[in-house]
């Protein structure tokens, strides 16, 4: 049988885009995209990349702050956001076509409509046509859930938090994870007055407890308002703005509601189950460690899939099944030791295990320091960052490293590489210190602070 193209992707985000590009560009393949939004996908368009540009934003003025105490005249400042949204806007297009440029040079056909599933060889597109393929590849990625109280329309989600109109002056944040605690950060940044309810005990539920309690303490003494145990249980219209009434017996106005209540896998209507391809809870597509669905024509990478949400490993599930497939080299991304950033003021960059995961797996040292760094010491301020190493007592592994710090993506990135190298903690002694800086503390820490 012959078909119209070797693989169809649906999705023009990280995973579809890498996969496409590789199998087109590397491997020779025939391939065609189908994307019914922005090319690009969540990271590019809303997600990762204009989240990164806001939370630039929004530390100015406490670096402006800064350098006054450094010695600086300071002139009046102000934050135009529309300026700031419009110049946004500017670099997303440049990037879109950026992503656009890269798979029409490898040869990929892009079509800018929906495609669903029609047979395990078959898409249609919403235009009408419908084109056959030897590969189907999902890469429909997420979108965000909204519980649903009374009044949920009212919220807004993080795709509505890059085309606001102007900025509120009282928000209220709902949820406790990646994307609520960063736009916490970054609102009360650009001095919004911000609450955050969670309805969990401590915000950024599964990173290591003393480093989310460190973040917390960060975020509070930054003048955010954090209220865990607390739900919200209705939202109201007012002529104020928008009344939030929650499980506190709290009941107040804001100007902008944003719930950050998690995201759910894109898999509605594509016509998936009907062909076998099996769903999980959530709606996600179930895959083996190659990405492969139940129905061996179709292949799942990302979001979509539920496995780890995030930009890099899509990417990677993406190159990993392109040259699996098309290149001959089975390849299967592993899952382990995946270090992630979270945007929040203080960052937070964690790898690994956390202590309390460590701790039901085997005998641990636990090796930690928070301190005051000397720039912002030196400057009167209180922040602290924290250096920890959870380290396996039988192998000398160190098994996991959580940073709360300026730049603490950027130290984590450096640290997994030794971590998934099997490095020891003696290995980490073995280094040398780059002085003065706050990332010597992780390999000056003598002495464990705890055993367990
Ligand atoms: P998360 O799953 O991280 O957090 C969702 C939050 O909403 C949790 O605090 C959860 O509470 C809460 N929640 C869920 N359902 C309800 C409900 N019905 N009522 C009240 N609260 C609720 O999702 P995010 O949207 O923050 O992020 C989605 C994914 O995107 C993340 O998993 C992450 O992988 C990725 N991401 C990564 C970033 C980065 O790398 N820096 C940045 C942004 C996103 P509970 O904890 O109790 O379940």
């Amino acid at each position: 049988m012959t078909f119209d193209y070797d693989l169809f992707v649906i999705g023009g985000g990280s995973g579809g885009v890498r996969a496409a590009r590789v199998a087109a560009g590397d491997w020779g393949a025939k391939v065609g995209l189908a994307e019914e939004s922005r090319m690009g996908g969540t990271c590019v368009i809303r997600g990762c990349v204009p989240k990164k540009l806001m939370v630039y934003a929004s530390g100015f003025p406490a670096a402006f702050e800064e350098a006054r105490a450094y010695g600086w005249e300071m002139w009046d400042t102000r934050f135009d956001w529309a300026a700031f949204r419009g110049r946004l806007e500017t670099e997303l297009d440049r990037l879109e076509n950026a992503y656009r440029n890269t798979l029409i040079n490898a040869g990929v056909t892009l079509h800018d409509t929906r495609a669903t599933l029609v047979d395990p060889h078959r898409v249609r597109l919403a235009t009408g046509q419908e084109v056959t393929a030897k590969h189907i590849l999902v890469a429909t990625g997420g979108r965000p859930f909204v519980p649903d109280i009374p009044g949920a329309e009212l919220a807004v989600t993080s795709n509505e938090m890059f085309h606001l109109p102007a900025l509120p002056d009282r928000a209220l944040i709902v949820g406790g994870g990646y994307v609520a605690s960063e736009f916490a950060c970054i609102l009360n940044g650009l001095g919004v007055k911000v609450t955050q309810v969670y309805r969990g005990a401590q915000i950024l539920r599964g990173f290591d407890d003393e480093a989310r309690g460190h973040v917390a303490t960060g975020m509070q003494a930054a003048g955010i308002e954090i209220r865990c145990g607390t739900d919200v249980m209705r939202l109201e219209r007012t002529s104020g703005g928008i009344r939030a009434v929650t499980t506190d017996g709290a009941d107040r106005e804001y100007d902008l509601v944003l719930s950050a209540t998690g995201r759910r896998p894109n898999t509605e209507g594509l016509g998936l189950a009907e062909l076998g391809v099996r769903l999980g809870r959530m709606g996600e597509v179930i895959v083996d460690r190659f990405s492969q669905t139940a129905v061996p024509s179709i292949h799942a990478v990302g979001d979509v899939t539920g496995r780890i949400n995030l930009t890099p490993v899509a990417i990677r599930e993406g190159h990993a099944f392109a040259d699996t497939v098309f290149g001959g080299r089975p390849t299967a991304f592993d899952h382990e030791l995946v270090a992630s950033a979270v945007f929040t003021q203080p960052e937070l960059g964690s790898v690994g295990l956390t202590e309390e995961a460590a701790r039901e797996q085997e005998p641990i040292e636990v090796y930690a320091t928070a301190f005051r760094p000397m720039r912002s010491a030196f400057a009167g301020h209180g922040d602290r960052v924290l250096m920890k190493l959870v380290v396996s007592r039988a192998t000398r592994k160190v098994l996991g490293c959580h940073i709360v710090a300026p730049e603490a993506g950027e130290l984590i990135q450096m640290a997994a590489i030794a971590i998934r190298m099997g490095a020891t903690k003696e290995d980490f002694d073995r280094t040398c210190a780059v002085h003065p800086t706050m990332a010597e503390e992780l390999v000056t820490m003598r002495k464990p602070v705890r055993t367990a």
